[in-house]
C-alpha cells in the first residue's frame, strides 16, 4: 500500500494518512460562490485536489473514493448582481455553474463524485440548525439564529488563535442581536425580494457557514477524511464549519485531515474580486493560454507557497511541453506508473518534485515512463492536446515561395517582409532551401499566431 503523507493543518504536521475506511475514502472541497467567472486563483485549490484526488485512486481504487465539492448558490452577492441586472439568480447561478465546469475541465481536472448545490439542502440546514439550538450551541434573536462561539471550548484551533485575538484582528460585524462579536449567523431573515424559505424562525436564509457543515454531513458522515481550501478560508469559515459540526455531533471529529493551498499573488497582494487584481481563467483561454500550459504552472510550486503568475513561466511551461509532446510522436512502450512518480507525490502532494522526474525520463528518452508520469498529473493527456496539434505549413510554405518569385522579379520586398516579420512572431523559422522553401516551429512557436496568418492571408 501506498504510503501517503499530507501535512494537516489541524495537527501542524506532516502525517501519513490513514482513512478511516479503505473502502470509502472521503473528502469535502468547499467550492465556489457562483456569481460570476472564476479567477485564475480560485482554480488552485481545485488542482491541489484534484491531484490528491488522482493519487487516491491510484491508491485505494476508484470505485473506492467520494470527493465532494459544493456549489454556494445563495449568497449576498448573488442577490445583489440580479437586484442589479434584473435577471434572476437561477439564470446567474445555472450559468455560473457550466462556466466553472467549463473552465475546470479545460485545465484537465476531473468532476468530483458529487457537486451539490447549497439551496438543495435547505431543510437539512433548518435540521441542524435545530439540533444547535437544542444542544445550546445556538440562540435566536430577533429572526436571527447565531453559533454562540463561548460554548465551544475548542473555537480556534485549526487557525492557532484565541477568540480576544480574532476579535482583535478581524473585521467581526458588531450587531445588537450578537452576545458576543464573535457569534456567527447560522440563519437570517429574508426581505420579501430576496431568496428565503420558511422556517421556525420566519422566512429567511441561511448563513455561509452552515451549508458545509449540512452538506458533508448528508454525503460523507459525521467523521470523513479530508477537508480542504484557500487558507483564507481556514477564518473563519473553516473554523466555524468545525465548531459547529462537533457541537451538533459532540462524539464525532468533522474532518480529521485538513489541507489548505497558499494563494495565488499580483505583486505579492492576493488575486482577488474586491481588490479587482484579477483575470479569470476564460480571460487566459482566450488569450490563448492552453489549459494544459495553465495547468503545468500551478503544478511547478507546491500548493502550500504562495505563487504568481507571469507570462515567462507560462512560455516556459508551454516549450517544455510541446517539447514532451514531441516526443510522445516517437514510437515507444506502454509501462506502468513508475513507483517513484507515486512516491515523490505522496509526500505532501509534491508536483513540482514529479515534474522534474518527468524532465529526467525526457532526458534520458523513457518517454512511456514521461507519458505515464504526466497522465498521472494530468497532464499530456489526450483531452488536452488539442492546443499542440500538427500544424499543416504547407500552405503557408506555398505562400511564402511564391510570394518570394515576384518579390525576386519586381524587387519589392515589401510583401515578403511583411510575411517573414508575422512568422517571426509566431515562433516560426524560415528555411530557404535551392528549390523549396521550409517553415519550423521553433521554441516559441505559437499556434493561435500561425492560424492568424493563415486567417490573414485567406489560406483556409
Ligand atoms: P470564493 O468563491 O471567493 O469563496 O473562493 C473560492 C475558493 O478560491 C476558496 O477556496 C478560496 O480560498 C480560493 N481563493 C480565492 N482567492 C484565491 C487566490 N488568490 N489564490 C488561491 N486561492 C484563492
Ligand atoms: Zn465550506
Amino acid at each position: 500500500m501506498i504510503k501517503i503523507k499530507l501535512y494537516n493543518t489541524l495537527t501542524r504536521k506532516k502525517q501519513t494518512f490513514v482513512p478511516l475506511d479503505e473502502n470509502n475514502v472521503r473528502l469535502y472541497l468547499c467550492g465556489p460562490t457562483v456569481y460570476d467567472r472564476a479567477h485564475l486563483g480560485n482554480t488552485r485549490n481545485v488542482i491541489m485536489f484534484d491531484v490528491l484526488y488522482r493519487l487516491l485512486i491510484e491508491t485505494y481504487g476508484i470505485d473506492n473514493i467520494n470527493y465532494v465539492r459544493n456549489f454556494t448558490d445563495i449568497d449576498d452577492k448573488i442577490n445583489n448582481k440580479s437586484l442589479e441586472s434584473g435577471r434572476p439568480i437561477n439564470d446567474i447561478t445555472s450559468e455560473t455553474i457550466k462556466w466553472y465546469l467549463e473552465d475546470m475541465a479545460a485545465l484537465g481536472n476531473l468532476e468530483p463524485n458529487l457537486m451539490p448545490r447549497a439551496t438543495d439542502f435547505i431543510p437539512e440546514m433548518i435540521s441542524y440548525i435545530e439540533r444547535l439550538i437544542k444542544g445550546g450551541f445556538a440562540y435566536t434573536d430577533e429572526g436571527h439564529v447565531l453559533f454562540s462561539v463561548s460554548n465551544y471550548k475548542n473555537y480556534g484551533r485549526l487557525s492557532g488563535r484565541s477568540i480576544e485575538d480574532m476579535i482583535a484582528g478581524a473585521r467581526v460585524e458588531v450587531a445588537s442581536y450578537k452576545r458576543n462579536p464573535m457569534d456567527f449567523v447560522l440563519w437570517k431573515p429574508s426581505e420579501q425580494d430576496l431568496p428565503g424559505w420558511e422556517s421556525p424562525w420566519g422566512r429567511g436564509r441561511p448563513g455561509w457557514h452552515i451549508e458545509c457543515s449540512a452538506m458533508a454531513h448528508e454525503l460523507l458522515g459525521a467523521n470523513f477524511d479530508i477537508h480542504g481550501g484557500g487558507n483564507d478560508l481556514q477564518f473563519p469559515h473553516h473554523e466555524n464549519e468545525i465548531a459547529q459540526s462537533c457541537c451538533a455531533y459532540p462524539e464525532s471529529e468533522f474532518a480529521r485531515y485538513w489541507l489548505h493551498n497558499e494563494m495565488l499573488q499580483v505583486d505579492g497582494k492576493k488575486m482577488s474580486k474586491s481588490l479587482g487584481n484579477f483575470f479569470t481563467v476564460r480571460d487566459l483561454l482566450d488569450q490563448g493560454y492552453p489549459g494544459e500550459v495553465i495547468r503545468f504552472v500551478f503544478l511547478s510550486t507546491h500548493y502550500s507557497k504562495p505563487m504568481d503568475w507571469n507570462n515567462s513561466k507560462a512560455l516556459e511551461a508551454k516549450n517544455i511541453l510541446r517539447k514532451w509532446r514531441g516526443l510522445l510522436k516517437n514510437n515507444f512502450e506502454i509501462v506502468p506508473l513508475p513507483e517513484e512518480a507515486i512516491k515523490i507525490l505522496s509526500d505532501d502532494l509534491n508536483t513540482a518534485g514529479v515534474i522534474s522526474l518527468l524532465h529526467n525520463y525526457a532526458s534520458n528518452g523513457e518517454i512511456g515512463k514521461l507519458k505515464a508520469g504526466a497522465n498521472f498529473l494530468g497532464i499530456l493527456t489526450q483531452e488536452l492536446s488539442d492546443w499542440c496539434a500538427d500544424v499543416d505549413m504547407s500552405s503557408l510554405e506555398g505562400l511564402f515561395t511564391d510570394l518570394r518569385k515576384r518579390a525576386i522579379e519586381s524587387k519589392n520586398f515589401e510583401n515578403i517582409d511583411e510575411l517573414r516579420s508575422k512568422l517571426t512572431n509566431a515562433g516560426v523559422d524560415v528555411q530557404i532551401g535551392k528549390s523549396n522553401v521550409a517553415l519550423v516551429p521553433n521554441a516559441s512557436f505559437d499556434l493561435q499566431e500561425v492560424d492568424k496568418i493563415i486567417n490573414f492571408y485567406g489560406l483556409n
